[in-house]
């Protein structure tokens, strides 16, 4: 048993446990154990066999226990008998159409109703109706739901929990992903996957991650996820494969606005034949004619320029940030502690900051040439002030400017302070503007276009953060910023070694703006870098 499957079924597990009404941090811990295996490279079976299991942190005796049964019987029995309790199916399909499932999962016991056909069924025939409590506007909806537009009214998944679900599928179904999560959209509704592998296609129900199917073509399937989470899976032949990903990957009006489709293996032979450039996936939101310029890469990355240690809120120190940054190839590394104002979490006044220098100092002897920078993320008050003496900004090599507080404010005072803010000449970058949280915190009120023009002024940059959640600046933002030739800066707002990885999430949206490398701050040595 390979560790993609490992983590499917622990994933499954912490999904049936999470609707058995489970505790938080039992549901946390084997999700946390799936993307652990996910992500080991020793076969975790092995590991497994050899009793070493325990060594991978996160996993206590517990997970140990049930990772035996499933690599020496290749089943997991609690899982089977939470399938039997909690009818994820049932789940799945409430979730899905946007009822609740405890509801759901009622009538389909009462009726025995276990799959999408027998609920659409139920529907058409009226024999829903039989329930009490159900009327003609649960039945309408149910009917929609199954047949209609599928991310009406539902919650996206962000997209580093989409791509992780989507890749496991992917691996499961011998397939690669498209759709949504290949164009990195910010928020993800839908999960495609195209497959050349008639036999996982065929044997797809038994997934222990695919719950219920919806609709049923001989080459194309729907199925739902326990979350509710609908995926296309497309089966195609090898050499229309291009072709097929091309269309699963959408968006479906950019598709359409190419006409008819060669067949064709790969993508590059069909836009060839097409006549017209490749063009990335994360340019295919809607149509359009110009060129595609040559959007930036991860490769083009030469440092991050927001980071965290345990100075502040971080979880790593400043020389193992140093370290990360080094084995990842950067050549500089911004370390952005919070200031005194944020509260929520310790912030480094002038003294601190001072200390920090000397830390700074120190770790940089032994990196050279590699350069940590002194840095901070200092917070913008609710007065306007910059929440450090001007004395203390200027000793630093990059000062960039966050709002923490304040977000809900009317666009004119939030504008006005943001901007002259940033005429601080020590600041060098403003992080996160709109201040959304995805699924949580809608954007503030700040003017963009008069941030834009201030930028332009000041030679201020602006960040698009790479916190999956955040993804600030988002895409057509700085395609704004692009346009008006306002420097952007990806950076990932790491507060761990791993939060670094997360520049493939800055860079993903840097492109869906339409970036190149030129656009981008972060891609340019360091002494651009320290002398704008
Ligand atoms: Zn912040
Ligand atoms: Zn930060």
């Amino acid at each position: 048993m390979g560790n993609a499957e490992i983590a499917l079924t622990l994933e499954s597990y912490a999904a049936l446990l999470d609707l058995a009404g489970a505790g938080y941090y039992t549901v946390r811990a084997y999700r946390r154990a799936a993307e652990l295996v996910r992500e080991t490279r020793a076969p975790v079976a092995d590991l497994v066999r050899a009793g070493r299991v325990r060594e991978l942190r996160g996993i206590g005796p517990g997970i140990e226990r049930r990772l035996r049964e499933l690599v020496e019987t290749g089943r997991l029995a609690e899982l089977e008998e939470l399938e039997r309790e909690v009818e994820p199916a049932l789940v799945a399909l409430a979730r899905f159409v946007g009822l609740s499932s405890q509801r759901l999962v009622a009538v389909g016991r009462e009726l025995g109703i276990r799959t999408a056909d027998e609920l659409r069924d139920a529907a058409v025939t009226g024999r829903l109706r039989e329930v009490k409590g159900i009327g003609p506007s649960t039945e309408r909806k149910i009917l929609d739901g199954l047949t209609r537009d599928r991310r009406a009214g539902r919650r996206g998944l962000t997209i580093n929990r989409a791509r992780a679900l989507a890749a496991s599928i992917a691996v499961e179904l011998d397939g690669e992903v498209a759709g949504e999560v290949r164009r990195w959209r910010d928020l993800v509704y839908e999960l495609a996957v195209v497959t050349t592998s008639r036999v996982a296609f065929d044997r797809l129900e038994a997934s222990p991650i695919l719950v219920a199917v919806v609709e049923r073509e001989p080459a194309r399937v729907v199925a739902v996820t326990v979350e509710g989470i609908p995926v296309e899976v497309t089966l195609t032949e090898l050499r229309a494969f291009g072709t097929a990903l091309l269309r699963a990957t959408g968006s479906a009006d950019y598709v359409a606005s190419l006409g008819e489709l060669p067949e064709a293996p790969t993508e590059e032979e069909v836009f060839e034949r097409l006549g017209r450039p490749y063009v990335p996936p994360e340019l295919r939101e809607s149509p359009f004619d110009r060129e595609p310029p040559t959007l930036v890469a991860v490769a083009d990355i030469r440092g991050d320029l927001h980071t965290h240690t345990t100075w502040s809120d971080g979880k790593a120190s400043v020389a193992e940030m140093a370290a990360a940054a080094i084995e990842r190839g950067y050549e500089y590394l911004a370390i952005c502690d919070h200031t005194p104002n944020v509260r929520v979490v310790p912030g480094l006044d002038a003294d601190a900051l001072r200390r920090q220098a000397q830390e700074i100092a120190e770790v940089n002897e032994r990196v050279a040439p590699f350069r940590v920078l002194r840095g901070t993320e200092c917070d913008i008050r609710r007065d306007g002030e910059l929440d450090l003496p001007g004395d203390v900004l200027d000793e630093l090599d990059w000062v960039q400017l966050s709002l923490h507080a304040g977000q809900r404010e009317d666009e004119v005072r939030l504008t006005r302070k943001v901007c002259e803010a940033m005429r601080h000449p020590a600041v060098r970058c403003l992080s996160h503007p709109k201040g959304r949280i995805i699924n949580h915190r809608p954007p503030n009120a700040l003017n963009l276009e008069a941030v834009i023009h201030v930028a332009l002024e000041t030679g201020v940059a602006i960040e698009t953060n790479g916190l999956p959640d955040r993804l600030d600046l988002r895409d057509e933002e700085v395609r704004l910023c692009v346009e008006a030739g306002v420097p952007i800066v990806c950076s990932t707002d790491a507060h761990s070694v791993r939060g670094l990885g997360n520049m493939q999430l800055t860079v993903a949206t840097a492109r869906r703006g339409w970036a190149t490398a030129a656009d981008v701050l972060n891609t340019r040595p360091l002494d651009e870098i320290l002398r704008p």
